[in-house]
C-alpha cells in the first residue's frame, strides 16, 4: 500500500485546489446556474482521466453524473458518492467564499458536501495511476441532497440507484466524525398541518375562530409525543394570522418527523393523523399536507459487514478504530441500502458545523480519507 498512499500524498495539494475551486462556486440546491458550473468542472475532470461518463440533464435541478474508472474490471463495481448542493444563498460567505488558515478549511459545502467530492476524485485517481485494475470504481454526483431531492422530482435517486445497482460496495462521502462510520440513519418524513379557523375583528374576539390557537395546542400535543432514540416530532415553522387585531383564520404548521425503520413510518403518520383530527378549539379544521419523505437507513447485515471491512483496513494500516455511528439525520444513503447494496455513510473528510457560517474541513483528512477508502477498495473480497 505504501505506493499507493505516496500517490495519495503527491497528488493531495491539487485536489485541495480542486475543493476550493468547487466552493468558489455557489451552487445552493435552486441554484442551477451554479451547480451546472460545477458539473461542468467534474465532468472535464472526468474527461481529461478517460473515465467512462454517464450523464443526466434535468430542467430544474442540477444536472448530475456519474463517472467510471475501469469500466471493463471483471468483479462487480463499487461507488463513491457525494452531493454538490449546499443550503447557502449566494453572498453568505462574502467573497472569495472559501477561506484557508493552516490546515483548515471553511466555506460553503467544504464539508457537506464538495469535501466528499474531492477525497472519492482522489481515491479513483490514486487508484487509476496505482494501476488497480479488478473493479470498475464509479463515483456518482448527486445535485439535491438538500432538499430531499424534491427538485428533480426524485430523479437523481432513480439515477443513483441505477448506477450503483449490482455494486459491491457503496462509500457515501458524507463529512466524517474522527473514529466514526455511519451505517445507520433515520428517516425524515415531513408534512404540514393546515388549520383553518374562523377571521373576525379583534375587538369581536369571541366571534371568531383562532387557527393559531389551534395550531398551539397541536404542537403541544404532537411534540409531547417525541421519544429518545425513537421517533422525534419537530415542528419547525409556522405561518399564521394576517394582522394584530384580526382573529386569525388560517395557520400552517411545519413538523419534521425523524423515524428508525419502516415500522415507525407508518406509526408516527398515524400519529400525526390523529393530532391532526382532534379538535381543541371549537369550529377548526385541519388537513395534513406531504411536504417531503426520506426513507431511513437500516442497519442491515450487508452494511455492518462493510463496516468491518473498512474497520479492518483502517486498523492495518494505522488509521485507527472506528465505531459505528448511528446518526439522526437522513441522506442518501438509505436509497443504495433499501436497493440491497452494502452501503456505509461519513466516510468523507473531517469537518464540522455542517449549515452553519462556520462550516470547516480539516485539510489533513482529506488524503487520509482516500488513503482508507482506496486501500478498502483495494482489499475488498
Ligand atoms: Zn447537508
Amino acid at each position: 500500500m505504501e505506493k499507493l498512499f505516496d500517490i495519495i500524498d503527491s497528488l493531495s495539494g491539487e485536489y485541495v485546489e480542486f475543493l476550493t475551486d468547487i466552493c468558489n462556486i455557489e451552487s445552493k440546491s435552486d441554484n442551477k446556474e451554479g451547480l451546472d458550473r460545477v458539473w461542468e468542472i467534474i465532468k472535464s475532470h472526468g474527461i481529461q482521466r478517460s473515465y467512462d461518463i454517464k450523464e443526466l440533464i434535468l430542467e430544474k435541478a442540477g444536472n448530475v453524473l456519474s463517472l467510471t474508472y475501469n469500466p471493463k474490471g471483471e468483479k462487480p463495481h463499487v461507488c463513491l458518492s457525494a452531493h454538490m448542493d449546499t443550503v447557502f444563498d449566494k453572498g453568505e460567505f462574502g467573497y472569495p467564499p472559501v477561506k484557508r488558515a493552516g490546515d483548515m478549511l471553511y466555506g460553503p459545502g467544504v464539508i457537506d458536501c464538495k469535501g466528499g467530492i474531492a477525497v472519492s476524485l482522489l481515491a479513483i485517481d490514486a487508484l487509476r495511476r496505482y494501476g488497480y485494475n479488478d473493479r470498475p470504481v464509479k463515483f456518482i454526483l448527486q445535485s439535491d441532497e438538500e432538499v430531499e431531492s424534491v427538485n428533480s422530482e426524485g430523479k437523481t435517486i432513480e439515477f443513483m440507484i441505477n448506477e450503483a445497482k449490482g455494486g459491491a460496495a457503496f462509500f457515501n462521502c458524507e463529512g466524517k466524525t474522527k473514529g466514526y462510520i455511519t451505517t445507520k440513519r433515520k428517516g425524515i418524513i415531513r408534512l404540514c398541518l393546515d388549520i383553518k379557523g374562523k377571521a373576525a375583528h379583534a375587538g369581536d374576539y369571541f366571534e371568531g375562530i383562532s387557527a393559531i390557537r389551534e395550531a398551539a395546542y397541536k404542537i403541544i400535543d404532537l411534540e409531547g409525543k417525541s421519544l429518545k432514540g425513537g421517533i422525534t416530532y419537530n415542528c419547525g415553522v409556522i405561518h399564521g394570522g394576517t394582522a394584530l387585531n384580526v382573529v386569525p383564520d388560517t395557520c400552517k404548521v411545519y413538523i419534521d418527523v425523524r423515524i428508525n425503520n419502516q415500522e415507525e413510518y407508518e406509526f408516527a403518520m398515524e400519529e400525526v393523523k390523529k393530532t391532526a383530527a382532534t379538535v381543541f378549539v371549537q369550529g377548526t379544521s385541519c388537513e395534513v399536507l406531504h411536504v417531503s419523505h426520506r426513507k431511513p437507513m437500516e442497519r442491515t447485515g450487508a452494511n455492518v459487514s462493510l463496516f468491518n471491512h473498512i474497520n479492518k483496513v483502517s486498523r492495518k494500516y494505522g488509521f485507527g478504530e472506528h465505531k459505528e455511528c448511528f446518526s439522526n439525520g437522513g441522506s442518501d444513503a438509505a436509497y443504495t441500502t433499501l436497493a440491497g447494496i452494502a452501503t456505509v455513510d461519513d466516510v468523507g473528510p473531517i469537518g464540522g458545523k455542517y449549515h452553519t457560517k462556520e462550516e470547516w474541513c480539516y485539510i489533513p483528512s482529506i488524503a487520509e480519507s482516500a488513503k482508507l477508502l482506496a486501500a478498502s477498495i483495494i482489499e475488498l473480497d
